[in-house]
């Protein structure tokens, strides 16, 4: 008799490929779109994807590529991309994601650290491809994703040789079934974005990802339903799109992938053309598409909700999706250390009680974690801080989909088994985390803290200002204090003093900046964020008003 201390349930693995097969199974006639490199839309389904996934891997098994050896991507959203994700991940190799906004050395870098034999690219990316190849003497062939055809008219003239990736698979029959991967394998490679130093990865497990994807549709996470057409304008090279091309096919959900063209123009049309009912990108990227859109005077028919994180959402942001346009934001926190997901700003039934204002003001906060993660902050002693809503201190968290150690290194990054995010946050009573800041961002003024994304926001919530880092300048009195650098939009004629005087009111006197500069523009790492140490770089001499007034 088997002992009553186990379960006696089937222990299937959590693989990769099983979603995608779920996805073929149950949802096999539901689309895929896209819009080419090519230039034209392709549609077809789930069923024709896990097909391609699965000749994809007939592929690389017939080019020898083992388990655990690490393939690379150079691609924007599409479904060429997708099936990289499913045939190299659901064979048994490590499918890692590149992002091509880096600068080609790091590029380079991140090629030769994750060993990669193969590199899988869109055509878009000839260029890059040229540039670094003789640095990456390991990789065995550079596949670029199109037919023989197009390859020839596009990259003809490249020197290094590249395969066609549509040659590469009509060579087989997708008769193929996915192996039974222990779900502790390596799934998939992405490393951060590395606004300081060499970037570092995550090696992300079948078992996290499946885990995550799970914990991504969940309703009060991204809440993804096989009703949904989901446009990710969040790159598939950036955290794997967030778990979208996991979570859809979980649910079996539309995808809309959007290729290379994210201005507003080019993403309004395929929102409306394909019945785009929820979407999810960080928030330069809406910046674009609500200009446009005033613009044009135009609504969205379709779009009932979109997810906004990799930096914070701006409150004034938030606002116009809601009131001007009736799309419910989900403000999310993550970081590519955790699959990315980590809290999602959903309303619980006792907060929906509150006034509209109390409900807003929580919005505006990073939100709740969802089952998966543990959260909490913790202060200068070490010591765990109360979730007040007010205690400032160093986030750090844990769970099944949080990185344990980085690619490649030794040494582990956790500390008493939770990992230290870098971000600084508080905890309210409702268990609402709020970014205020990076630890390396933070203003301390007078031994008291300042939070730079705090004053950002209410910059950016005048009217006339497109955009507003702040960062903290040297103060002989304070040690710091805070300088707003603001980029106006077109034809504004706001001054400084008028600037200033917008943050009286909205917080402690103390905490209005004690001057701002303007910029023509600001600089911005290959994911879209704030580059504020190349800022602190530029505003490293620059003399605060405050500084020379005898004042002590
Ligand atoms: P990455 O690994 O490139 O996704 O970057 C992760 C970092 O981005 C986090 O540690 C945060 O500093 C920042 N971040 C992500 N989402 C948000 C958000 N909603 N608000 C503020 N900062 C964010």
């Amino acid at each position: 008799m088997t002992s009553p201390l186990y379960g006696q349930m089937m222990e299937l693995p959590l693989l990769a490929s099983s979603l995608l097969s779920h996805a073929s199974r149950h949802f096999g006639d539901n689309e895929i779109v896209s819009r080419r490199i090519e230039g034209d839309i392709h549609r077809y389904t789930y069923r024709d994807c896990e097909k391609r996934a699965k000749q994809l891997a007939q592929a690389l098994t017939a080019l020898g590529v083992e388990q655990g050896e690490r393939i690379g991507t150079l691609a924007w959203n599409g479904y060429r991309h997708l099936e990289c994700y499913y045939g190299i991940a659901g064979m048994g190799a490590v499918c890692h994601t590149i992002n091509p906004r880096l600068f080609p050395d790091q590029v380079a870098f991140i090629i030769d650290h994750a060993d990669d034999s193969y590199v899988f690219f869109d055509m878009t990316f000839g260029p890059l491809v040229e540039i670094i190849a003789p640095q990456c003497p390991n990789v065995k062939g550079w596949i670029a994703l199109g037919d023989a055809a197009c390859i020839g008219e596009h990259l003809s003239n490249m020197s290094v040789p590249v395969l066609s990736y549509e040659s590469l698979i009509g060579e087989h029959d997708g008769a193929y079934d996915w192996p039974m991967l222990d779900e502790r394998q390596a799934s998939f490679l992405c490393y951060t974005s590395g606004t300081t130093g060499n970037p570092k990865g995550a090696l992300y497990s079948h078992r996290s990802t499946v885990l995550h994807a799970y914990g991504a549709a969940l309703p009060d996470a991204m809440g993804a339903s096989s009703s949904d057409a989901i446009l990710p304008v969040v790159p598939m090279f950036h955290v794997n799109a967030w778990g979208i091309p996991h979570a859809a096919p979980l649910v079996g959900a539309k995808l809309v992938f959007p290729g290379k063209d994210l201005d507003g123009r080019s993403l309004y049309e395929l929102m409306e053309t394909e019945g785009v009912t929820y979407s999810a990108g960080v928030p330069t990227v809406w910046m674009s598409l609500l200009t446009y859109m005033k613009q044009q005077n135009v609504r969205f028919s379709t779009l009932t909700r979109t997810v906004i994180g990799g930096s914070a959402c701006p409150p004034a942001m938030l606002r116009i999706f809601e009131e001007e346009y009736g799309v419910q934001v989900i403000h999310a926190w993550g970081m590519t250390e955790m699959s990315p997901l980590g809290t999602l700003s959903r309303l619980s039934f006792r907060q929906k009680q509150r006034s509209p204002e109390e409900q807003r003001h929580s919005l505006e906060k990073q939100g709740h974690a969802i089952f998966g993660v543990d959260m909490k902050v913790v202060g200068d002693d070490g010591r765990e801080l109360p979730w007040d809503g007010t205690s400032f201190g160093d986030l750090y968290v844990r769970g099944p989909w949080v990185i344990d150690r980085y690619f490649r290194r030794h040494e582990s990054p956790l500390v008493d088994g939770w990992f230290p995010t870098g971000d600084v946050a508080t905890i309210d009573p409702d268990g609402f985390m709020q970014i205020t800041d990076r630890s390396k961002d933070v203003i301390k003024s007078g031994g008291e803290w300042i939070s730079s994304i705090d004053l950002e926001n209410i910059a950016v919530s005048h009217p006339q200002v497109a955009e507003a880092a702040c960062i903290a300048c040297l103060h002989p009195k304070w040690t710091e204090r805070p300088l707003i650098v603001a980029v106006l939009k077109p034809a504004a004629t706001v001054t400084r003093e008028e600037l200033l005087a917008h943050f009286e009111g909205k917080v402690a006197k103390w905490w209005i900046p004690d001057d701002v500069v303007f910029a023509q523009e600001l600089p911005h790492t290959a994911t879209g964020k704030l580059q504020k140490v190349r800022l602190r770089e530029q505003y490293r001499d620059y003399v605060l008003p405050s500084a020379t007034e005898n004042s002590v």
